[in-house]
């Protein structure tokens, strides 16, 4: 198990950002050692030669103003200070013949160098050169200058204290960043894992879910906005799946609950028929029966996969020029019988023409579904109102009776599938009917609204574009009246 672990450990993404993050931090660190040793070099040649350059300037005056014997002194004196295995200094001719000279003990090696002379000779002030001498161990710089007619100083200094200052600095640089490096990559990974804890807790959460434990959420604590924005998603994600699958679920047990009833009476008829009926008068009647009940299962299913395919956006519109004044006149015509037994009046205020873009069917059923439970739910000597108007872009359409209303509580859930307030559980019905005018309101672009006084009556509104649209909207607008 951990051996596993810790194969896998490469190809996770803490580690190669953490490998990334040490890489940075070494070439980061190996240019800043690079510039920093040009620097501290260059400052530390700079300064060797300038008291070199010093050297010759004193040289050359007092050589003007003593002559030959104090120069001699002046030299002794000064590689004595310095140290005669660090210094010498010598005074020669200008064909490199030696007049004058320190300690040249340690400096054997050391020749005059004819090329330098030659320098001097046409025309340059100063001539430096250093000197790698493998035996010496330690580079040597070297100045030729003049200090007076045919008169050349060459003065040697060993670079071995800065030589052995590079050393020492390069040596604590190397270890500081190979320490730093160690560092670097521990905290990389402590950073990368603390930087995408977050998608691990998504993960695991994502694991628990598909184990079973649905309601899992990831916890949203402060991790950047970026992971914060993934959390929110996510958990939205979950909460919307969530409710879909308990909106299913419902939806499952109302279909069951609903088909149930009429296959239970289907048998109930059949059985009784069965075990009583003797006439063929009473298996004609049997036979009808069924086929009534079993148009209505059939009238549900085809309900509830119209309801389905137009939520889906996959309901096949046939788009076309709607004159809805004249859908909704047709169909207070149809209902016109039907209200007359009722005692109901039907009154319709309609434009000569009134022009929408949509799908005449499926407009026919919504307005009949409207009308159709106006007359249900309107007690005799009612009224129900249709009428149609309109703007420029838009045009309403409103369904007014003065029914039993719908309570307030109701009103909020009559939209949902299945849905019957307990008032109206005598009428027929499966509670279908106005899902589907919303689904096809919704796939034509518009929108259903409904308000209600509970003992006075409802207003059921739809609106429509005039004009075809690119995306269905899906949302409905439900106030108290
Ligand atoms: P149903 O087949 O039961 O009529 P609907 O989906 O058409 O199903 O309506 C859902 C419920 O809304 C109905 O059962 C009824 O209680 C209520 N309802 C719908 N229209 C009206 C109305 N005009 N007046 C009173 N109640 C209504």
């Amino acid at each position: 198990m951990y051996l596993r672990k810790l194969l896998s450990l490469p190809r996770t993404l803490a580690f190669r950002l953490a490998l990334w993050y040490a890489l940075i931090f070494t070439i980061s660190s190996f240019v800043a050692f690079l510039v920093f040793h040009l620097v501290i070099s260059s400052a530390l040649r700079d300064r060797t030669d300038q008291e070199l350059l010093t050297e010759v300037t004193e040289l050359s005056s007092h050589l003007a103003l003593k002559g030959l014997d104090a120069v001699e002194l002046d030299i002794v004196q000064d590689a004595e200070s310095t140290g005669v295995t660090r210094m010498f200094l010598r005074v020669l001719t200008p064909g490199g013949e030696e007049l004058v000279s320190s300690n040249m003990s340690s400096w054997t090696d050391i020749l005059v160098s004819d090329n330098a002379l030659k320098r001097l000779m046409s025309g340059s002030n100063n001539v430096f050169d250093t000197l790698n001498n493998p035996r010496r161990g330690h580079s040597v710089r070297i100045l030729y200058g003049i200090i007076g007619p045919d008169r050349i100083v060459q003065i040697g200094k060993s670079l071995e204290d800065d030589e052995r200052f590079m050393m020492a600095f390069r040596e604590r640089f190397l270890m500081l960043m190979a320490g730093l490096m160690v560092l670097g990559g521990l905290i990389g990974w402590f950073m990368a894992r603390r930087a995408l804890s977050g998608i691990e807790e998504v993960s695991r959460t994502a694991e628990d879910i598909s184990k079973g434990s649905i309601e899992s959420r990831v916890s949203l604590k402060a991790r950047g906005a970026e992971l914060e924005r993934l959390v929110t998603t996510f958990n939205t994600m979950l909460d919307r799946i969530h409710s879909l699958m308990c909106g299913m679920r419902e939806m499952t047990d109302n279909i069951a609950h609903d088909l149930k009833s009429p296959v239970t009476r289907i048998r109930g008829i059949a059985e009784m028929t069965l075990t009583s009926g003797n006439s063929l008068d009473e298996y004609h009647s049997m036979a009808a029966n069924t086929i009534e009940e079993c148009d209505r299962l059939l009238t549900m299913i085809d309900t509830m996969l119209d309801i389905s395919e137009l939520e889906a956006g996959a309901g096949n519109l046939a788009m076309d020029e709607v004159d809805i004044a004249r859908v909704v006149e047709d169909a207070c015509e149809l209902f016109q019988p039907l209200a007359e037994d009722k005692g109901l009046t039907i009154i319709a205020e309609l434009p000569t023409n009134c022009w929408v873009y949509g799908d005449v069917q499926r407009l026919q059923r919504m307005v009949a579904n409207l009308l159709d439970n106006a007359v249900k739910y309107t007690p005799t000597e009612g009224t129900v109102t249709v009428s149609v108007n309109g703007d420029e872009d838009q045009v309403f359409l409103s369904v007014n009776d003065t029914g039993i209303g719908i309570s307030e509580e109701d009103l909020a859930n009559i939209f949902e599938r299945f849905y019957r307030c307990d008032p109206s559980r005598s009428e027929t019905g499966v509670g279908l009917g106005l899902s589907l005018v919303m689904a096809i309101a919704h796939s034509h672009g518009g929108d259903v609204g409904a308000s209600s006084y509970p003992g006075k009556g409802s207003i059921f509104t739809i609106s429509l574009p005039r004009k075809p649209i690119s995306q269905p909207v899906f949302c409905s607008n439900i106030t108290k009246w």
